[in-house]
């Protein structure tokens, strides 16, 4: 795609936002960079205002009345059956399984913001890019299990796909040198200028551990992550590097890259976030500060820039940066993610289903740390992986993988004990 094909990306003077998965990390911290902007709106600073329409969480409702109560306007939504409803104003509140699209589809937002875990994010992120609304998309598993829909989507309705992921969120800031400031993703075929894209990984708290010692990590050691604070579901799926994994799948969809084009590499600094080579052997690199709201910051304000909340950089202080490659034996998941990026079909949702399936039975104390990964490469050799054309058909593959994956995991758990 040349500069003058791209998308853009147009900033309203008051922007209307859909925070879905508020009460979480990323939601939580979308709603301070709203506020952090509203400030530097009214300073002068910044030309946009930002309007909270919509608010969604899975159960926490106590959070959730509490950030309804600040945003007074916004509709709300409560996925959970069994969550009580009775904290939240009853007028404003849309309580049912599909809640979050139903608050896409009501408010029509300028923009949302995806910050569900999980494959509960896909509808919604599916229809939001159905109807053309941009996207801050922070849920990488609905690229995962069904990119080739919403990349479709998107690009038949114009909507734009704004990478919240921090790795994704620097890969886009790269490719603006490339394809001109206001290019914005899914790019369904990247330029033929680009030789390769690297994302780096922290290596997780078991970058340095044996293959022995990693295999019955506990959770709490799983889930201390050294340089990122996030939800359980991604700070497991950052030990075993399965998160890479679903990364380099989602930037498989983002910017239309082959598998032999992506590639992964430690770096335990967390300063530099993604490489872009070029075919001239340029290295185009992003760095920046280890806090997502930077690249939360960067979606929201796309193509503007504003300042932001957490301290620069202090490049003399991080002094070096440090890269090695990704050890195979002791960290599979990423190889598992380029057979998945080349086998195409629902090899994504079958692998997304059953680290899904695995990270439960780890949290629920049902698997061994090392297991996780053995699950979803046993569960892909188990399916043929056929095109999944439809939501309905990705859901029926998800659930279909994930019954496997636990029928594999209860195995597991036997010979365990
Ligand atoms: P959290 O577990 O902290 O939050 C998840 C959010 O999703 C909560 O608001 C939760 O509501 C909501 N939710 C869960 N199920 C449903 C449902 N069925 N309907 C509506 N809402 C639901 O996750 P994170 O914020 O850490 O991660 C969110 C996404 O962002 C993930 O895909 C993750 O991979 C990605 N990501 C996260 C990063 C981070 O730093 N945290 C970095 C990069 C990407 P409730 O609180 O009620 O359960």
């Amino acid at each position: 795609m040349s500069p003058d094909q791209s998308n853009t990306n147009s900033t309203p003077e008051t922007m209307r936002v859909a925070v879905l998965g508020s009460t979480g990390s990323i939601g939580t911290q979308t709603l301070d960079t709203i506020t952090h902007l509203n400030m530097l709106h009214k300073q002068g600073q910044h030309p946009t205002h930002y309007e909270v329409v919509a608010l969604a969480a899975g159960s926490n409702t106590t959070m959730l009345s509490e950030q309804s109560a600040q945003h007074p306007d916004a509709l709300i939504g409560v996925s959970s059956a069994s969550a009580s409803s009775e904290p939240l104003d009853q007028r404003r509140l849309i309580h049912a399984d599909d809640a979050p699209t139903r608050l896409v589809e009501e408010t029509r937002p300028d923009l949302v913001v995806g910050a569900i875990v999980g494959i509960a994010g896909l509808a919604s992120t599916l229809r939001s890019a159905e109807l053309g609304i941009n996207l801050a998309l922070a849920n990488k598993e609905s690229l995962v299990a069904a990119g080739h829909l919403v990349t479709h989507a998107a690009t038949q309705s114009g909507a734009s796909i704004l990478p919240v992921d921090s790795e994704h969120a620097g890969l886009w800031q790269c490719m603006l040198a490339l394809m001109g400031p206001h290019y914005t993703p899914p790019t369904l075929n990247a330029p033929g200028s680009i030789r390769k894209v690297t994302l780096t990984a922290s290596g997780g708290p078991f970058r340095d551990r044996s293959l022995e010692s990693i295999e019955h990590a506990t959770l709490q050691e799983a889930l201390d992550h050294p340089t990122w604070s996030m939800g359980k579901k991604v700070s497991i799926d950052s030990a075993t590097l399965m998160n890479k994994a679903l990364e380099l799948i989602e930037a498989r969809w983002l910017f239309g890259l082959d598998s032999d084009q992506l590639d992964a590499v430690i770096h335990p600094q967390s300063a530099a976030h993604a490489f872009l080579e070029t075919e001239d052997g340029s290295i185009v690199a992003h760095l920046g500060p280890t806090d997502m709201r930077c690249a939360i910051q960067h979606a929201l304000t796309h193509p503007d820039r504003a300042s932001m909340q957490p301290d620069p950089m202090d490049l003399a202080r991080l002094g070096s940066l440090d890269f090695r490659a990704i050890d195979p034996d002791r960290f599979p998941a990423i190889g598992l993610a380029k057979s998945v990026i080349a086998r195409g079909g629902s090899a994504g949702a079958v692998f997304n289903a059953a680290n899904e399936a695995a990270v439960e039975a780890f949290l629920r104390n049902e698997l061994n740390f090392g297991s996780i990964t053995r699950i979803v490469s046993e569960t892909l050799e188990s399916f043929d992986c056929e095109s999944a054309a439809t939501l309905d058909e990705v859901l029926a593959v998800h659930q279909a993988a994930k019954d496997l994956a636990n029928t594999l995991i209860t195995k597991h758990s036997a010979s365990r004990a």
